[in-house]
């Protein structure tokens, strides 16, 4: 048996059914109440999920505001082109290995958190996302899914205009403005699903379906993933990785996100995510997209 981790006001929470507990209350302060603490115990964690009683909750999940169920992760990956469909879009090739960008954790923010649009040029990226829960390096691909602490759902919004400034493009800062990478609600370890390894994503728009996809059709898996990550850096408790997007971002079809605009995002077995978009002060490169790549983008959707 697994569990479902959620942060409540900041503190480490177990969603049960339509309820949350505290998790320092529950574990006679055995576990702390940082969230990123109890995620470091995931067996721990398991053990009291396992033991709660049914007087034991603290509140509604209905009543509760949460925040993200990893608040400060130490290092936040994402990575691009990660399935076929989204690759065909770009008009880009398939990665023979994968195309790792960094998002900075400033960038984190709650399930229902507004996100805040600085251009005319912002997309969505539904993603399944990755939290370590017990540290490593250098791990085996076959031992990679003992090293995830739990999974939840993710947007890797995009600042295009920032994204394709420069020539060649960079990720991390187009991906990085606050509020660019809002997680939750649950981090759901692993063995509550029936199969970790193929969930439905779908992104909707002010309730238009735009993405649709699953996570079976990952080119890079998260087992590979995380053995590829750990060659190179040691993974540690709360890093997190954004696993890519399915097909159907908006600026393939040129439609980008405005002020209002309402962003629901799921994942099967992990919850539901709802962002509002809110547009705020322009950043210096807010007002243009180079023409060459929004030709290209045209060029590889309509022909
Ligand atoms: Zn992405």
């Amino acid at each position: 048996m697994g569990f479902r981790l959620a942060n409540v006001d900041g503190r480490a929470s177990l969603a049960v059914g339509d309820h949350y507990l505290d998790i320092e209350t529950a574990s006679f302060g055995s576990i702390g109440s940082d969230p990123a603490e109890a995620l470091a115990a995931p067996h721990a964690l398991a053990r009291l999920a396992a033991s709660v009683l049914p007087d034991m909750q603290t509140g509604l999940i209905a009543d509760a505001v949460f925040g993200p169920p990893v608040p400060r992760p130490g290092q936040v990956f994402g990575v691009g082109l990660n399935y076929r469909n989204h690759a065909a879009e770009g008009g880009m090739e398939v990665p023979d290995v994968p195309l790792i960008f960094t998002k900075f954790r400033s960038s984190i923010a709650g399930p229902n958190a507004d996100i805040e649009l600085r251009s005319e040029y912002c997309d969505y990226e539904g993603e399944l996302v990755v939290a370590i829960g017990i540290s490593g390096r250098d791990i085996a691909v076959a031992d990679a899914w003992n090293h995830v602490g739990g999974m939840c759902v993710g947007q890797d919004v995009s600042d295009r205009a920032v994204q394709m400034a420069t020539s060649p493009p960079q990720f991390n800062l187009g991906k990085s403005f606050d509020t660019f990478g809002p997680i939750g609600p649950f981090l759901v370890s692993p063995d509550e699903l029936d199969d970790p390894s193929a969930l439905r994503i779908t992104t909707q728009v002010n309730g238009e379906i735009r993405q649709d996809g699953s996570t079976a059709d990952l080119i890079f898996d998260i087992p590979t993933l995380i053995s590829y990550l750990s060659h190179i850096t040691t993974l540690h408790p709360g890093d997190l990785i954004f696993t890519g997007t399915p097909g159907g971002v908006g600026v393939a079809q040129g439609l980008f996100l405005a002020d209002g605009d309402v962003i629901t995002t799921t994942i099967d077995g992990l919850g539901t995510m709802t962002n509002r978009c809110r547009r705020i002060t322009d950043h210096p490169n807010a007002s243009t997209i180079p023409e060459g790549w929004r030709a290209a983008w045209k060029a590889s959707t309509h022909d």
